[in-house]
């Protein structure tokens, strides 16, 4: 099986990791974390451009510090897509506050700025746009409503290190950017998280919430929780800062072969980058013109033994959990793109002939009449 996504790990993280059992040194709690979690912080921080980075101990850890440091809570709304992993929409709840749903762009899947504009109320207090698929959201937009708004924008960079907008990094542009460390992702820790953020207070504020709000003993100083990044995580994570921008161009190559042969193909949007707009290639997501047979072509590829994934469906507002806060929640592009896409492998463990197949399997699967009852014989989403 080619899986969607799999860790690339090797001799460097094994021979860091071993260091941290030789030297006995697991954790620390001082405020500004041990060893590694600081040459991990100040890589990344290098990599992004930005003043500061603080590591947390998963991305889901590193959106709620960064809605808490915000200042967000209680009575507050923040408005997300829904079209998203949903921890994006659990932070919000884990903080107090209420996640307000917005509609996606049907074309890239991220935020739809002129939805999120009309959502905004009195309570609106910040405002989380998700790079999804490490396709990066219209931040000029975006940053533009939340000025006239006052909003707070805190981005969900989860899925996007190394995507750029306008030449600059993705979760360089809000008060805070959050990334992931999970194994999936374009670079990984196991589970890991940071926040970017170029504010010196903010930073300071969010190393407090990542150690129970204390600096020096017990002095309780805002509320935090233990959201600490563990030494052997941030030993493989800074290992694989230096494999980052090795590990993204094997993507692109990857992502690059396989728009070059599904060019043409019928039936199937391709994910499109553009000068102001450089993907990571996290994910190579297709999306198909016929939603009745996403579901076959998937089951189809999978039995090939290649590991196409849907992401998101159902969306967050589809959710049980959710499905009882907004009931009434309507989201026509998030829905239409829940029922159509498909993510292919392009993470740097797949060659040259595995996206050649990957490829020459969709179109095979696109065109068979076979694929077409293949869907409507397997299990449809409520
Ligand atoms: C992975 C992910 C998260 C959460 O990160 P974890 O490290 O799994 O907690 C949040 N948002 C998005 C968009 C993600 O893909």
């Amino acid at each position: 099986m080619i899986p969607i996504n799999k860790p690339q790990l090797g001799e460097e993280e094994k021979r860091e990791v071993m260091s941290v059992i030789e030297e006995n040194a697991l954790t620390s709690a001082a405020a500004d974390g041990g060893k590694r979690v600081r040459d991990f912080e100040s890589l990344m921080k290098e990599y992004l451009g930005c003043k500061h980075v603080i590591a947390v101990n998963s991305g889901t850890a590193a959106l709620h510090a960064a809605l808490l440091a915000a200042g967000i809570g209680p009575g507050d709304e923040v408005l997300v897509p829904s079209f998203t992993f949903v921890a994006t929409a659990n932070a919000v709840v884990a903080a107090g506050a209420k996640p307000v749903f917005v509609d996606i762009e049907k074309h890239d899947y991220t935020i739809d700025v002129s939805d999120a504009k009309r959502k905004v109320t009195r309570k609106t207090k910040a405002v989380i746009p998700v790079h999804l698929y490490g396709h990066p959201c219209d931040m000029d937009a975006v940053s533009e409503l939340a000025q006239k708004r006052s909003l707070a924008v805190i981005e969900d960079a989860c899925q996007s290190l190394g995507s750029t907008y306008k030449k600059r990094q993705t979760g360089t542009f809000g008060a805070m950017g959050c990334f992931s460390m999970y194994a999936s992702k374009v670079l990984t820790a196991g589970e890991g998280g940071a926040i970017a953020t170029d504010d010196s207070r903010l930073a300071d504020e969010l190393k407090m919430i990542r150690n129970h709000g204390m600096v020096k003993g017990y002095d309780t100083r805002v509320l935090g929780l233990n959201l600490r990044l563990p030494e052997l995580a941030a030993a493989i994570a800074k290992v694989q800062m230096a494999k980052l921008t090795s590990m993204l161009a094997a993507r692109r190559k990857n992502a690059e072969l396989m728009s070059e042969l599904l060019q043409g193909a019928k039936d199937v949007a391709l994910p499109q980058e553009s000068d102001d707009r450089v993907f990571n290639w996290y994910l190579y997501t297709v999306c198909l013109a016929k939603g009745a047979a996403r579901d076959g072509v998937m089951a189809r590829l999978q039995k090939e033994g290649i590991g196409a994934t849907v992401y998101y469906n159902p969306p967050v507002h589809k959710t049980p959990y959710y499905r009882k806060l907004s009931a009434a929640t309507k989201l026509p592009a998030t829905e239409w793109c829940a029922g159509r896409v498909l993510s292919l492998p392009v993470h740097p463990g797949v060659g040259e002939g595995d996206v050649r197949r990957t490829a020459a399997e969709l179109v095979l699967a696109l065109s068979s009449p076979t694929t077409a009852s293949a869907a409507s014989s397997s299990p449809s989403q409520p």
